[in-house]
């Protein structure tokens, strides 16, 4: 069952004893230095015009929570765009994304819509910064 805490965590939260936790990068980055324990993944939101979630984000979520983390990237009125599966082989396009280059092959997890990849990921914040 899905709960969604508005405030973010706080006593409240950590008394529900989630399995799975799902937010911004920041406020998991915040968490994962706390000593909190999950048993089943951390979903990192990322978002249209901003970067995905970077190797290092990755390393710290994955230190901080011991479980595997998975990507969803939202537009700004947070509608599900694309969203990562087990093989963490890039993301499966759920709607938009016509301006990226999509990689097409058929993924490792059976899924054959088209996938935004990680490099096109890095380029878009590459071309950000630039
Ligand atoms: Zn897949």
């Amino acid at each position: 069952m899905a709960r969604v805490f508005r405030r973010g965590w706080d006593d409240r939260t950590a008394r529900y004893k989630p399995a799975c936790i799902a937010g911004p990068i920041d406020e998991l980055l915040r968490l994962a230095s706390q000593g909190l324990r999950l048993e089943h993944s951390v979903i990192a939101f990322t978002y249209e015009g901003e970067g995905g979630l970077s190797n290092e984000d990755r390393e710290a979520l994955w230190n901080g929570f011991g479980v595997p983390v998975f990507e969803q990237y939202l537009d700004r009125q947070n509608r599900l765009l694309a969203t990562e599966c087990d093989a963490h082989s890039g993301l499966h396009v759920v709607a938009g994304c016509s301006d990226y280059a999509l990689d097409t092959e058929v993924c490792g997890c059976g899924n054959r819509s088209p996938r935004l990849s990680r490099g096109s990921r890095v380029e878009e914040l590459v071309e950000l910064l630039a």
